[in-house]
């Protein structure tokens, strides 16, 4: 599962409205596509900065994953995502290590990736995700 590189980071925010303004400035790059995911109940937001981007994820849902961390945490790093040959062979390889998965199997992510999490009980506080194009 030998990452090839950083493929993002994800940062929750409570509103992409007032935040990307501040990003597009701090990065000197303009927002390149805004994407709702349904199933995550989050609006994303993407920068590329090199070959990884930043990923703005705002809550449309108090419930959903990022609703719940922004109330826990606030705004900030939520993810780490790592890019992988095959999410499932990287998925299964960890959990065979003995890391506690969130998904046993990909699914999909924004910009068409397939993705997969690992959970942040086996990965030193740090919540990471798998993700190929
Ligand atoms: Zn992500």
């Amino acid at each position: 599962m030998k990452p090839t590189h950083i493929e993002h980071l994800g940062i929750a925010v409570k509103s992409l409205e007032e935040s990307i303004p501040y990003y597009e400035n701090l990065l000197g790059t303009k927002c390149y596509n805004v994407e709702e995911v349904k199933d995550q109940h989050v609006k994303t937001a993407f920068f590329l900065v090199g070959q990884t981007k930043i990923e703005l994820l705002e809550s449309t849902d108090s419930e959903g994953p990022i609703g719940k961390f922004l109330e826990k945490k606030g705004e900030g790093i939520h993810h780490l995502a790592l890019a992988v040959e095959n999410v499932n062979d990287a998925l299964a390889e960890a959990e065979t290590q003995g890391l506690a998965l969130i998904d046993k199997v990909a699914r999909k992510g924004a910009e068409g990736m397939s993705i997969g999490f690992l959970h942040p009980k086996s990965t030193h506080g740090v919540l990471i995700e798998f993700c190929t194009k």
